[in-house]
């Protein structure tokens, strides 16, 4: 039998769980499909530390009162809204505690196929077959990992895109390890794998390592804060209109918001990452890698340093090389969907409810970042896209007013 329900929700990270939180308060029959906070959980290193600020770092309910600051309250942990930096493994059960606290009942299993059926959804999720009036894709950056066309045929053992290393201490203990990368997740992996005994050294194409200030003080000045606000992803005026004004940003030139969805907030080293990598490990600046060979159970790379080719050896290379969205690269979306979805910059074109050009689908996260703006690529952008698509689905027709405007 084809079970039917009114909204399924694909997708268990932050942005999947935040939607299913605003469901849920609104009595909306929704089922959610996913693997809960897989990518934290599975394909982050353990002892990473997040970018984002305690106050940045919140999954989204209506009540606003299962926050990270909730969390530490309840279960004894230390937090600040400013200053210091969120670990991995908190952050992680915080998910898992969210979870909990608002009953959200996660079906672990992935979404197979998605096609259009009577003018709703037919899906596939393990051996279920299910329909749905409407879907919500909730699929973040996993699908997207992108290892540059050089690294891509060397074999897994030798070579890989950061996120498929969990462990970055025992495997690579005494091991010869070249990181290739200069984003905040190639710095930390390099770090974490220097404090982990390996010999490591990381390879920049460009010739600077960007690293963020340190944070500014909440209570500056009051000129001062006028001068430079703090926002959820940053500091500076324009930082601050990405993080609270995702409606007002989809009106922005196609091509201004393909050009700001990739390069604002672009890569950078935290500010507490710096000590543990400058000055404490090889950085070695335009070093662009030219091309890879597996050569004896080693990784050679040739480098074209400053018109000079330069070799590189090495028992393993991890490419810190980031994500490129591509909405039609998505496997279980069938053909009828994705030609009748539209793009902008490979992500989904989306409405100001989040609703893609095939109605009835709605898109958050990271891959619509070229619509909503870079907001969407940070966990607090989490909160104006479960708002608006909580209040959507539940048939509230009121505009949405997230908090994330009033900076809650
Ligand atoms: C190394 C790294 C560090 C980061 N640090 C920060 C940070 O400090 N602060 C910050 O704000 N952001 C950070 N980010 C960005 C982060 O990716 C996003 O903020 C956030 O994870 C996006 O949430 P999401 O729910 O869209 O996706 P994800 O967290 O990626 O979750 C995707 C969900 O979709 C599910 N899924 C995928 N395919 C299917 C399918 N076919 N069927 C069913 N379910 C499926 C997965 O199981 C998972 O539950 C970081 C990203 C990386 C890679």
């Amino acid at each position: 039998m084809t079970d039917s329900v009114d909204v399924a929700v694909v997708g268990a990270g932050p942005y999947g769980l935040s939607v299913a939180a605003h469901l849920s308060a609104a009595g909306v029959n929704y089922r959610q499909f996913g693997s809960p906070m897989k990518l934290w959980r599975e394909m982050m290193p353990k002892g990473m530390y997040l970018k984002s600020q305690g106050f940045a770092s919140n999954l989204s309910d209506p009540r606003g009162e299962k926050t990270l600051e909730a969390f530490c309250a309840a279960t004894g942990r230390e937090y600040k809204y400013y200053g210091l930096p969120v670990s991995l493994a908190n952050f992680t059960a915080y998910g898992a505690w969210f979870q909990e606290q608002l009953g959200l009942a996660v079906e672990e299993t992935l979404v197979t196929s998605i096609s259009r059926e009577d003018g709703g959804f037919a899906l596939s999720a393990g051996t279920e077959q299910l329909r749905a009036r409407k879907v919500v894709l909730a699929v973040g950056v996993e699908h997207f990992a992108y290892l540059p066309g050089i690294f891509a045929a060397l074999p897994k053992e030798l070579c890989g895109h950061a996120s498929a290393y969990p462990d970055l201490s025992t495997p690579f203990k005494g091991r010869r390890v070249i990181v290739v990368g200069a984003g905040n997740s190639a710095l930390e992996t390099a770090a974490l794998l220097h404090e982990g005994g390996a010999d490591t050294e990381i390879l920049v194409r460009g010739g600077t390592v960007k690293w963020n200030g340190l944070p500014l003080a909440p209570d500056r000045p009051f000129f001062q804060r006028l001068r430079e606000p703090e926002a959820g992803l940053g500091s500076g005026w324009s930082t601050w209109f990405y993080s609270n004004h995702p409606e007002l940003f989809r009106r922005l030139p196609e091509k201004t918001r393909i050009y700001r969805s990739r390069t604002a907030l672009g890569p950078a080293g935290a500010s507490w990452l710096r000590e543990r990598v400058e000055g404490v490990l090889p950085v070695r600046l335009n070093h662009p890698v030219t091309a890879a060979v597996a050569d004896g159970g080693q990784v050679k790379l040739t480098v074209d340093a400053a018109g000079a080719a330069k070799e590189f050896t090495a028992d393993h290379v991890i490419c810190g090389t980031g994500y490129r969205w591509d909405l039609k690269k998505l496997p279980f979306l069938d053909s009828n969907i994705k030609s009748a979805a539209r793009t902008v910059g490979g992500g989904g074109l989306v409405s100001a409810s989040y609703e893609s050009s095939v109605p009835g689908l709605y898109i958050v996260g990271p891959v619509v970042a070229p619509s909503m703006g870079p907001v969407m690529r940070f966990v607090f952008g989490a909160e104006h896209a479960a708002t608006t698509v909580g209040r959507q689905l539940a048939g509230v027709n009121r505009p949405a007013v997230p908090t994330v405007a009033a900076g809650r």
